[in-house]
């Protein structure tokens, strides 16, 4: 008998769907010019260039030696969980419990895991844009749609309560809040949520997911708040998703919480365990030291993005065809330049081949008009990067 030759498996729908990523791609491009003996400047990075500090460092390098290095409980080891609690309790003034907290690979794991318990074909995800681009990928993964309510750059990409109250539909089931927000940097103040909860109030169906991933890094005069301390009574249907990366400058460690409704929590934490099991579990007491220490290390790295945050938006305002929203926290400015009469992609890539510079377009995040840029980087790198900007824009 002759064999049928073999073929390649056919992809499921759901992997076809998939959008590939687009700040990947940027930075590949920005790899292989460099490869190839181009000088390229890159303010296209998600992720604190410091290093995570060393008695975190110390932590986890002591729990490899005493042994946490075998399967540990899904939902995280106890003694964690009972910290972010804590966290969330002192610092956050919400009512959590240890039960109703999952520790996740990262805050995406946390987003992904509440995303598939609690979206499904039908169900309609509420996400103001610009966003940051896993969102919507997510929650198309669980089946759901994606209602985008657009904020735009002229009114500061804020999102305006009437709005949200004309998106919702009887389909809607989750919105996301993120504050301080990527791309737009832009930080939800207190009237602005007690304004969303009273929406919220006359839609009993819709829950909501506060990322407060950058809930440390704002710019003076902001304060990070969080929903659910603001609008105590919708606590049963607030989710709060948070993590190590940006704060304490851990993106590699992988180590993020998904807090809220312990019903939920439970669901989300057995989709875990029968997925990834436990994070990491060496690194789980790494989380654990920097949560219990001294917040010292994330206030001088918080204040370093501060001075790199205002570097870039002065150097921004006032470039020829570039408006600014200043950004109010995390460590992004998301300026408009559809005024040179381009598009984001082209705008980008023009700007990788003419001057050497990478930044993100923000069709990636949902708008087009704009480009992102990142100081998450030296000063002398922020600043070369502003020369090539200004080179680029003279020459166009
Ligand atoms: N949420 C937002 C808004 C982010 O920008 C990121 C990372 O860039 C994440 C969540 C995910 O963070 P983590 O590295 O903890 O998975």
């Amino acid at each position: 008998m002759i064999a049928a030759p073999s073929t390649t498996p056919i992809l499921s729908a759901r992997a076809k769907a998939l959008k590939p990523s687009l700040t990947l791609a940027i930075s590949a491009r920005a790899k292989a010019l460099r490869e190839a003996g181009k000088d390229v400047c890159s303010l296209s990075a998600g992720e604190p260039d410091f290093d995570t500090p060393a008695f975190i460092r110390q932590a986890a390098a002591d729990a490899l030696e005493a042994g946490h290095t075998r399967y540990g409980p899904a939902a995280g080891e106890p003694a964690l969980r009972s910290a972010i609690a804590a966290k969330l309790c002192s610092e956050n003034q919400l009512a959590i419990s240890p039960e109703q907290v999952l520790v996740t690979n990262g805050g995406k794991q946390a987003l992904y895991n509440l995303f598939q318990v609690l979206l499904g074909p039908g169900d309609e995800l509420l996400l103001p844009s610009p966003y940051w681009l896993s969102y919507p990928e997510m929650a198309q993964l669980a089946g759901a749609s994606v209602a985008l309510i657009p904020c735009s750059p002229a009114q500061g990409f804020r999102l305006d309560p009437a709005q949200l109250e004309a998106a919702i539909t009887p389909a809607s089931k989750l919105l996301v809040l993120n504050s301080p927000g990527n791309p737009t940097g832009m930080v939800l103040s207190r009237p602005e949520l007690e304004a969303i909860a009273a929406v919220l109030r006359r839609h009993p169906q819709v829950a909501v997911v506060c990322d407060e991933i950058y809930e440390f890094l704002l710019a003076p005069g902001h304060s990070h708040h969080s929903l659910a301390a603001v609008a105590p009574d919708l606590a049963e249907r607030v989710f709060t998703v948070n993590g190590f990366a940006k704060g304490w400058a851990m993106t590699g460690w992988r180590v993020g919480w998904l807090a809220g409704p312990s019903t939920v929590v439970a669901a989300a934490s057995a989709l875990q365990s029968q997925s990834t099991s436990n994070v990491c579990s060496f690194a789980q007491f790494g989380a654990l030291a920097a949560i219990n220490g001294p917040r010292d290390c994330v206030r001088a790295m918080a204040a370093k993005f501060d001075e790199r945050r205002n570097l870039l938006a002065e150097g921004l305002t006032g470039m020829d065809g570039v408006k600014l929203e200043p950004p109010q926290g995390a460590f992004y400015a998301f300026p408009d330049v559809s005024a040179h009469g381009l598009d984001s992609m082209t705008f980008c890539n023009r700007l990788l081949d003419e001057v050497g510079l990478a930044v993100v377009p923000g069709v990636a995040f949902g708008e087009d008009r704009c480009i992102r840029l990142s100081c998450a980087a030296n000063p002398a790198t922020l600043v070369d990067g502003l020369e090539r900007l200004k080179r680029f824009l003279a020459a166009l």
